[in-house]
Protein backbone atom coordinates (compact mmCIF):
# COMPACT_ATOMS: atom_id res chain seq x y z
CA UNK A 1 0.00 0.00 0.00
CA UNK A 2 1.44 3.29 -0.86
CA UNK A 3 1.95 5.57 1.78
CA UNK A 4 0.97 9.87 1.93
CA UNK A 5 2.27 12.50 3.85
CA UNK A 6 0.50 15.96 4.34
CA UNK A 7 1.38 18.82 5.03
CA UNK A 8 -0.56 22.09 5.73
CA UNK A 9 0.45 25.61 5.36
CA UNK A 10 -2.08 29.09 5.96
CA UNK A 11 -5.36 29.68 7.78
CA UNK A 12 -7.94 27.47 8.71
CA UNK A 13 -9.88 26.83 5.19
CA UNK A 14 -6.68 25.10 4.32
CA UNK A 15 -6.80 22.52 7.59
CA UNK A 16 -10.14 21.93 6.51
CA UNK A 17 -9.61 20.82 3.17
CA UNK A 18 -6.77 19.38 4.35
CA UNK A 19 -8.76 16.97 6.29
CA UNK A 20 -11.08 16.33 3.02
CA UNK A 21 -7.72 15.65 1.46
CA UNK A 22 -6.60 13.10 3.87
CA UNK A 23 -9.93 11.21 3.61
CA UNK A 24 -10.41 10.97 0.35
CA UNK A 25 -6.39 9.37 0.13
CA UNK A 26 -7.57 6.69 2.36
CA UNK A 27 -10.94 6.20 0.31
CA UNK A 28 -8.42 6.12 -2.61
CA UNK A 29 -6.09 2.88 -0.68
CA UNK A 30 -4.09 5.55 0.22
CA UNK A 31 -1.94 4.63 4.16
CA UNK A 32 -1.32 7.85 6.01
CA UNK A 33 2.09 8.30 7.49
CA UNK A 34 3.48 11.47 9.91
CA UNK A 35 7.26 10.60 8.50
CA UNK A 36 8.09 12.43 5.45
CA UNK A 37 10.99 9.60 4.86
CA UNK A 38 8.74 6.97 5.00
CA UNK A 39 5.92 8.01 2.28
CA UNK A 40 5.58 7.44 -1.37
CA UNK A 41 3.52 10.44 -2.37
CA UNK A 42 4.18 14.74 -0.19
CA UNK A 43 1.20 16.30 -0.14
CA UNK A 44 1.92 20.45 0.21
CA UNK A 45 -1.62 22.16 0.90
CA UNK A 46 -0.17 25.95 0.55
CA UNK A 47 -1.59 29.13 1.27
CA UNK A 48 -0.61 32.23 -1.17
CA UNK A 49 -1.21 35.30 1.27
CA UNK A 50 1.88 36.09 1.90
CA UNK A 51 5.42 35.62 -0.12
CA UNK A 52 6.60 34.49 3.32
CA UNK A 53 4.26 31.69 3.41
CA UNK A 54 4.59 30.87 -0.53
CA UNK A 55 8.72 30.95 -0.06
CA UNK A 56 8.52 28.12 2.74
CA UNK A 57 6.55 25.75 1.20
CA UNK A 58 9.01 26.33 -1.74
CA UNK A 59 11.64 25.35 -0.07
CA UNK A 60 10.01 22.40 1.30
CA UNK A 61 8.70 21.16 -1.70
CA UNK A 62 11.93 21.46 -2.82
CA UNK A 63 13.30 19.20 0.22
CA UNK A 64 11.18 16.31 -0.28
CA UNK A 65 11.16 16.28 -4.45
CA UNK A 66 15.41 15.77 -3.73
CA UNK A 67 14.98 12.58 -1.86
CA UNK A 68 17.32 10.41 -3.80
CA UNK A 69 17.10 7.35 -1.75
CA UNK A 70 13.34 7.36 -1.64
CA UNK A 71 11.32 8.94 -4.89
CA UNK A 72 8.17 10.14 -4.33
CA UNK A 73 5.40 11.79 -6.52
CA UNK A 74 4.91 15.65 -4.78
CA UNK A 75 1.50 16.75 -4.98
CA UNK A 76 0.61 20.43 -4.29
CA UNK A 77 -2.47 21.89 -3.67
CA UNK A 78 -4.22 24.44 -2.52
CA UNK A 79 -3.45 28.57 -3.38
CA UNK A 80 0.14 28.58 -4.45
CA UNK A 81 -1.09 26.09 -6.10
CA UNK A 82 -3.45 27.87 -7.92
CA UNK A 83 -1.35 30.86 -8.44
CA UNK A 84 1.89 29.12 -10.00
CA UNK A 85 0.01 26.71 -11.83
CA UNK A 86 1.60 25.24 -14.68
CA UNK A 87 4.98 26.40 -13.88
CA UNK A 88 5.38 24.47 -10.60
CA UNK A 89 5.10 21.63 -13.45
CA UNK A 90 7.50 22.82 -15.87
CA UNK A 91 10.09 23.79 -12.98
CA UNK A 92 9.80 20.12 -12.54
CA UNK A 93 9.09 20.79 -8.44
CA UNK A 94 5.71 18.93 -8.45
CA UNK A 95 4.12 16.02 -10.49
CA UNK A 96 0.42 17.06 -9.57
CA UNK A 97 -1.07 20.32 -8.56
CA UNK A 98 -4.19 21.09 -8.11
CA UNK A 99 -6.06 24.62 -6.88
CA UNK A 100 -8.18 24.77 -3.45
CA UNK A 101 -11.28 23.45 -4.88
CA UNK A 102 -10.02 19.72 -5.38
CA UNK A 103 -9.56 18.62 -1.79
CA UNK A 104 -12.00 15.77 -1.71
CA UNK A 105 -11.21 14.49 -5.06
CA UNK A 106 -7.51 14.19 -4.13
CA UNK A 107 -7.32 10.72 -3.84
CA UNK A 108 -9.01 9.80 -6.63
CA UNK A 109 -6.68 12.39 -9.27
CA UNK A 110 -3.83 10.64 -7.07
CA UNK A 111 -4.48 7.13 -8.02
CA UNK A 112 -5.64 8.25 -11.67
CA UNK A 113 -1.53 9.98 -11.97
CA UNK A 114 0.14 7.00 -10.48
CA UNK A 115 -1.65 4.41 -12.98
CA UNK A 116 -1.41 6.03 -16.07
CA UNK A 117 2.07 7.63 -15.20
CA UNK A 118 0.79 10.81 -17.26
CA UNK A 119 3.44 14.21 -16.84
CA UNK A 120 2.53 15.98 -14.36
CA UNK A 121 -1.26 16.98 -14.02
CA UNK A 122 -2.53 20.68 -13.53
CA UNK A 123 -5.81 21.20 -12.61
CA UNK A 124 -7.18 24.88 -11.90
CA UNK A 125 -10.45 25.65 -10.10
CA UNK A 126 -12.66 26.13 -13.31
CA UNK A 127 -13.08 22.09 -13.47
CA UNK A 128 -13.89 22.24 -9.60
CA UNK A 129 -16.76 20.11 -8.57
CA UNK A 130 -18.28 21.02 -5.09
CA UNK A 131 -20.53 18.40 -4.96
CA UNK A 132 -18.71 16.59 -2.49
CA UNK A 133 -17.83 19.22 -0.48
CA UNK A 134 -20.78 18.92 2.55
CA UNK A 135 -20.99 14.98 2.04
CA UNK A 136 -22.04 13.67 4.99
CA UNK A 137 -20.39 10.21 4.29
CA UNK A 138 -17.41 12.37 4.22
CA UNK A 139 -17.47 12.89 8.01
CA UNK A 140 -14.11 12.00 9.23
CA UNK A 141 -13.43 10.80 12.41
CA UNK A 142 -10.92 13.05 13.70
CA UNK A 143 -8.15 13.36 16.95
CA UNK A 144 -10.74 16.36 17.66
CA UNK A 145 -13.50 14.60 17.15
CA UNK A 146 -15.82 17.31 19.24
CA UNK A 147 -14.75 20.24 17.29
CA UNK A 148 -15.42 20.56 13.63
CA UNK A 149 -14.80 22.92 10.86
CA UNK A 150 -17.41 23.97 8.77
CA UNK A 151 -16.78 25.67 5.24
CA UNK A 152 -19.42 27.34 4.50
CA UNK A 153 -18.23 29.81 1.30
CA UNK A 154 -15.90 29.42 -0.76
CA UNK A 155 -14.06 32.43 -2.67
CA UNK A 156 -14.18 36.04 -2.72
CA UNK A 157 -14.85 38.87 -4.33
CA UNK A 158 -14.48 41.63 -2.06
CA UNK A 159 -11.13 42.66 -3.81
CA UNK A 160 -9.15 44.10 -1.11
CA UNK A 161 -6.44 45.67 -2.74
CA UNK A 162 -3.49 43.84 -0.66
CA UNK A 163 -5.15 40.23 -0.96
CA UNK A 164 -4.63 37.35 -3.32
CA UNK A 165 -7.94 35.16 -2.44
CA UNK A 166 -9.92 36.20 -4.93
CA UNK A 167 -7.43 35.41 -7.72
CA UNK A 168 -6.71 31.91 -6.31
CA UNK A 169 -9.92 31.03 -4.79
CA UNK A 170 -12.02 32.51 -7.24
CA UNK A 171 -15.97 33.81 -7.10
CA UNK A 172 -18.10 33.59 -4.04
CA UNK A 173 -20.03 29.88 -4.05
CA UNK A 174 -22.40 29.54 -1.04
CA UNK A 175 -23.06 25.83 -0.03
CA UNK A 176 -26.74 25.07 -0.17
CA UNK A 177 -27.69 26.23 3.80
CA UNK A 178 -29.99 22.47 3.69
CA UNK A 179 -26.98 20.98 3.20
CA UNK A 180 -24.82 22.47 5.68
CA UNK A 181 -27.66 22.24 8.46
CA UNK A 182 -28.40 18.90 7.53
CA UNK A 183 -24.01 18.14 8.20
CA UNK A 184 -24.00 20.13 11.71
CA UNK A 185 -26.67 17.43 12.41
CA UNK A 186 -25.24 14.79 11.55
CA UNK A 187 -21.82 15.80 13.25
CA UNK A 188 -23.64 16.56 16.57
CA UNK A 189 -24.98 12.96 16.47
CA UNK A 190 -21.58 11.47 16.28
CA UNK A 191 -20.14 13.39 19.34
CA UNK A 192 -19.48 17.03 17.94
CA UNK A 193 -20.15 19.77 20.15
CA UNK A 194 -18.12 22.88 18.80
CA UNK A 195 -18.72 23.99 15.35
CA UNK A 196 -16.76 26.78 13.26
CA UNK A 197 -18.70 27.77 10.25
CA UNK A 198 -15.86 28.94 7.69
CA UNK A 199 -15.35 31.34 4.47
CA UNK A 200 -12.84 34.07 3.86
CA UNK A 201 -16.42 36.50 4.70
CA UNK A 202 -19.07 34.41 5.92
CA UNK A 203 -21.43 37.32 6.50
CA UNK A 204 -21.50 37.45 2.46
CA UNK A 205 -23.20 34.05 2.70
CA UNK A 206 -25.77 33.88 0.31
CA UNK A 207 -24.86 36.78 -1.44
CA UNK A 208 -24.33 34.66 -4.79
CA UNK A 209 -27.48 33.19 -4.40
CA UNK A 210 -30.94 32.81 -3.26
CA UNK A 211 -30.08 31.58 0.32
CA UNK A 212 -30.99 32.32 3.39
CA UNK A 213 -28.43 35.18 4.69
CA UNK A 214 -25.98 34.70 7.25
CA UNK A 215 -28.01 35.46 10.29
CA UNK A 216 -30.62 32.84 9.72
CA UNK A 217 -27.60 30.36 8.84
CA UNK A 218 -26.10 31.19 12.26
CA UNK A 219 -29.67 30.89 14.41
CA UNK A 220 -30.19 27.71 12.47
CA UNK A 221 -26.28 26.24 13.33
CA UNK A 222 -26.41 27.31 16.89
CA UNK A 223 -30.32 25.76 17.54
CA UNK A 224 -29.13 22.29 16.66
CA UNK A 225 -29.65 19.36 19.72
CA UNK A 226 -26.14 18.92 20.95
CA UNK A 227 -23.87 22.16 19.69
CA UNK A 228 -22.76 23.48 22.43
CA UNK A 229 -20.92 26.44 21.09
CA UNK A 230 -20.84 28.05 17.66
CA UNK A 231 -17.98 30.12 16.26
CA UNK A 232 -17.86 31.53 12.93
CA UNK A 233 -14.63 33.36 10.73
CA UNK A 234 -14.04 35.46 9.34
CA UNK A 235 -16.47 38.52 9.41
CA UNK A 236 -16.10 42.09 7.40
CA UNK A 237 -17.26 44.86 8.75
CA UNK A 238 -18.63 45.95 5.38
CA UNK A 239 -21.17 43.07 6.20
CA UNK A 240 -21.39 42.69 9.69
CA UNK A 241 -25.28 43.38 9.66
CA UNK A 242 -27.01 44.38 13.37
CA UNK A 243 -29.01 41.17 12.24
CA UNK A 244 -25.47 39.22 13.23
CA UNK A 245 -25.69 40.67 16.92
CA UNK A 246 -29.49 39.88 17.54
CA UNK A 247 -28.72 36.39 17.19
CA UNK A 248 -25.51 35.96 19.02
CA UNK A 249 -27.37 38.16 21.75
CA UNK A 250 -30.16 35.26 21.60
CA UNK A 251 -27.90 32.35 21.47
CA UNK A 252 -25.98 31.60 24.68
CA UNK A 253 -24.44 28.64 22.65
CA UNK A 254 -22.59 31.28 19.84
CA UNK A 255 -19.55 32.10 20.92
CA UNK A 256 -18.90 36.06 22.01
CA UNK A 257 -15.71 36.15 20.28
CA UNK A 258 -15.93 38.10 17.48
CA UNK A 259 -12.64 38.34 15.04
CA UNK A 260 -13.70 41.68 12.92
CA UNK A 261 -10.40 42.71 10.62
CA UNK A 262 -10.38 46.43 10.87
CA UNK A 263 -6.50 46.79 8.99
CA UNK A 264 -6.24 50.30 9.04
CA UNK A 265 -7.72 53.06 11.26
CA UNK A 266 -7.31 55.95 8.69
CA UNK A 267 -10.55 56.26 6.00
CA UNK A 268 -7.92 57.24 3.38
CA UNK A 269 -5.62 53.78 3.56
CA UNK A 270 -9.09 51.43 4.05
CA UNK A 271 -10.27 53.78 0.76
CA UNK A 272 -6.63 52.91 -1.00
CA UNK A 273 -7.14 49.16 0.46
CA UNK A 274 -10.74 48.90 -0.79
CA UNK A 275 -12.30 47.61 2.14
CA UNK A 276 -15.45 49.78 1.86
CA UNK A 277 -16.22 50.87 5.19
CA UNK A 278 -15.02 53.79 7.05
CA UNK A 279 -13.71 54.19 10.60
CA UNK A 280 -16.68 55.50 11.69
CA UNK A 281 -19.04 52.70 10.49
CA UNK A 282 -16.19 50.36 12.37
CA UNK A 283 -17.07 52.21 15.70
CA UNK A 284 -20.63 52.03 15.10
CA UNK A 285 -20.53 48.21 14.92
CA UNK A 286 -18.39 48.17 17.97
CA UNK A 287 -20.91 50.16 19.77
CA UNK A 288 -24.07 48.64 18.84
CA UNK A 289 -21.77 45.02 20.04
CA UNK A 290 -21.32 46.97 23.42
CA UNK A 291 -24.93 47.78 23.88
CA UNK A 292 -26.37 44.45 22.51
CA UNK A 293 -23.49 42.05 24.50
CA UNK A 294 -22.52 42.23 28.05
CA UNK A 295 -19.57 40.20 27.82
CA UNK A 296 -17.73 39.96 24.60
CA UNK A 297 -14.11 39.80 23.12
CA UNK A 298 -12.93 41.06 19.82
CA UNK A 299 -10.43 40.28 17.79
CA UNK A 300 -8.95 41.93 14.52
CA UNK A 301 -6.22 42.06 11.86
CA UNK A 302 -3.98 45.13 11.39
CA UNK A 303 -1.39 45.63 8.36
CA UNK A 304 0.65 48.68 9.12
CA UNK A 305 2.77 50.73 5.93
CA UNK A 306 0.22 50.76 3.31
CA UNK A 307 1.73 52.50 -0.11
CA UNK A 308 1.02 55.91 1.22
CA UNK A 309 -0.09 55.43 4.86
CA UNK A 310 1.65 58.75 6.27
CA UNK A 311 2.52 59.56 9.97
CA UNK A 312 -1.57 60.92 10.56
CA UNK A 313 -3.08 57.56 8.93
CA UNK A 314 -0.63 55.58 11.11
CA UNK A 315 -1.47 57.21 14.50
CA UNK A 316 -5.56 57.25 13.39
CA UNK A 317 -4.36 53.03 13.72
CA UNK A 318 -2.70 53.62 16.79
CA UNK A 319 -5.87 55.67 17.98
CA UNK A 320 -8.73 53.07 16.92
CA UNK A 321 -6.04 50.49 18.67
CA UNK A 322 -6.32 52.55 22.16
CA UNK A 323 -10.39 53.44 21.81
CA UNK A 324 -11.50 49.58 20.96
CA UNK A 325 -9.23 47.61 22.79
CA UNK A 326 -9.06 44.87 21.01
CA UNK A 327 -8.29 41.41 23.10
CA UNK A 328 -6.37 40.26 20.45
CA UNK A 329 -4.97 41.48 16.89
CA UNK A 330 -2.60 39.75 14.21
CA UNK A 331 -0.78 42.51 12.82
CA UNK A 332 2.05 42.45 9.71
CA UNK A 333 3.35 45.36 8.58
CA UNK A 334 2.79 45.44 4.59
CA UNK A 335 4.60 43.31 2.14
CA UNK A 336 3.66 43.59 -1.83
CA UNK A 337 1.78 39.79 -3.43
CA UNK A 338 2.87 39.93 -7.04
CA UNK A 339 -0.92 39.87 -8.95
CA UNK A 340 -2.88 42.04 -6.39
CA UNK A 341 -3.86 46.01 -7.34
CA UNK A 342 -1.52 46.83 -4.13
CA UNK A 343 1.67 45.93 -5.79
CA UNK A 344 1.57 48.17 -8.34
CA UNK A 345 1.42 51.07 -6.07
CA UNK A 346 4.42 52.84 -4.98
CA UNK A 347 6.07 52.20 -1.33
CA UNK A 348 6.51 55.12 0.46
CA UNK A 349 8.17 53.48 3.23
CA UNK A 350 11.51 51.41 3.87
CA UNK A 351 11.07 48.39 5.54
CA UNK A 352 12.64 49.34 8.31
CA UNK A 353 10.23 52.13 8.52
CA UNK A 354 7.51 49.76 8.29
CA UNK A 355 8.85 47.34 11.17
CA UNK A 356 9.36 50.15 13.45
CA UNK A 357 5.75 51.23 13.05
CA UNK A 358 4.98 47.51 13.29
CA UNK A 359 6.97 47.52 16.76
CA UNK A 360 5.53 50.07 18.88
CA UNK A 361 1.71 48.77 17.19
CA UNK A 362 2.20 45.51 18.78
CA UNK A 363 3.61 46.58 22.30
CA UNK A 364 0.54 48.98 22.53
CA UNK A 365 -2.09 46.23 21.72
CA UNK A 366 0.52 43.40 23.73
CA UNK A 367 -0.62 45.83 27.09
CA UNK A 368 -4.39 45.50 26.05
CA UNK A 369 -4.40 42.35 25.68
CA UNK A 370 -2.66 42.00 28.88
CA UNK A 371 -5.18 43.68 30.34
CA UNK A 372 -8.28 42.20 28.93
CA UNK A 373 -6.88 38.68 30.15
CA UNK A 374 -6.51 39.85 33.94
CA UNK A 375 -9.98 41.46 33.67
CA UNK A 376 -10.92 37.56 33.49
CA UNK A 377 -10.07 37.16 36.98
CA UNK A 378 -11.81 35.70 39.23
CA UNK A 379 -14.83 34.85 36.69
CA UNK A 380 -16.55 31.62 36.35
CA UNK A 381 -16.29 30.79 32.31
CA UNK A 382 -17.36 27.85 30.34
CA UNK A 383 -14.52 26.16 28.89
CA UNK A 384 -13.85 23.28 26.43
CA UNK A 385 -11.11 21.21 27.17
CA UNK A 386 -8.91 20.56 24.01
CA UNK A 387 -5.50 18.74 24.73
CA UNK A 388 -3.45 17.71 27.86
CA UNK A 389 -1.05 20.99 28.43
CA UNK A 390 2.62 20.06 26.97
CA UNK A 391 4.33 21.20 30.18
CA UNK A 392 2.08 19.07 32.16
CA UNK A 393 0.39 15.67 32.10
CA UNK A 394 -1.85 17.02 34.83
CA UNK A 395 -3.27 19.79 33.32
CA UNK A 396 -5.47 20.74 30.41
CA UNK A 397 -5.51 23.62 27.87
CA UNK A 398 -8.67 24.75 26.01
CA UNK A 399 -10.77 27.93 25.42
CA UNK A 400 -13.15 29.90 27.22
CA UNK A 401 -16.69 31.10 25.28
CA UNK A 402 -14.60 34.33 24.78
CA UNK A 403 -12.09 32.05 23.25
CA UNK A 404 -9.21 33.07 25.57
CA UNK A 405 -6.77 30.44 26.09
CA UNK A 406 -6.88 28.49 29.58
CA UNK A 407 -4.80 25.77 31.38
CA UNK A 408 -6.21 24.19 34.73
CA UNK A 409 -5.63 20.95 36.24
CA UNK A 410 -7.30 18.10 35.04
CA UNK A 411 -7.64 14.89 32.86
CA UNK A 412 -8.00 13.33 29.89
CA UNK A 413 -11.84 13.13 30.48
CA UNK A 414 -12.07 16.69 30.24
CA UNK A 415 -11.26 16.64 27.00
CA UNK A 416 -14.18 17.62 24.48
CA UNK A 417 -16.60 18.67 27.68
CA UNK A 418 -17.55 22.25 28.71
CA UNK A 419 -15.98 22.29 31.93
CA UNK A 420 -16.88 25.58 34.47
CA UNK A 421 -13.23 26.88 35.23
CA UNK A 422 -12.78 29.65 38.16
CA UNK A 423 -10.02 31.90 36.94
CA UNK A 424 -7.28 32.38 39.16
CA UNK A 425 -4.15 34.22 37.00
CA UNK A 426 -2.47 35.04 33.89
CA UNK A 427 0.49 33.52 32.86
CA UNK A 428 1.58 34.84 29.12
CA UNK A 429 -0.99 35.27 27.20
CA UNK A 430 -2.97 32.42 29.22
CA UNK A 431 -5.69 32.26 32.04
CA UNK A 432 -5.05 29.87 34.58
CA UNK A 433 -8.02 28.47 36.56
CA UNK A 434 -9.33 25.98 38.93
CA UNK A 435 -12.31 23.31 37.67
CA UNK A 436 -15.38 24.14 39.79
CA UNK A 437 -17.20 20.84 39.21
S1 LIG B 1 -12.49 40.03 2.14
FE1 LIG B 1 -10.70 41.06 1.30
S2 LIG B 1 -9.01 40.34 2.63
FE2 LIG B 1 -10.72 38.90 2.92
S3 LIG B 1 -10.37 37.27 1.44
FE3 LIG B 1 -11.72 38.74 0.45
S4 LIG B 1 -10.36 40.10 -0.69
FE4 LIG B 1 -9.10 38.99 0.80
Amino acid sequence: MKKFYIETFGCQMNKDDSELIRYSMLMNGFEETSSEDEADICIFNTCSVREHAENRALSRIKIAGNKKTHPKTIVVAGCMAQRLGQRLIDDKLADIVTGPYQAPDLGAIVAQKLQSQNPGVFLSQEISDFKERLNISMIRHSETNWHKWVTITHGCENFCAYCIVPYVRGKLISFPSEKIIQYIKELATRGVIEITLLGQNVNQYGQDCSEIPFYKLLEKAAEIDGIKKVNFLTSHPMDFEPEIIEVIKEHDNISKSIHLPLQSGSDSILKAMNRKYSIKDYFKIIETINKNLKDFSISTDLIVGFPGETEEDYKNTLDAVMKIRFDEAFMYAYSPREGTPASMLKETLSREEKIERLKKLISIQRNISLEKLKARINKIEYVIGEKISKKSSQEITGKTFLNHPVVFKGSYDDIGKVISVNILSVKGTTLVGEKIN
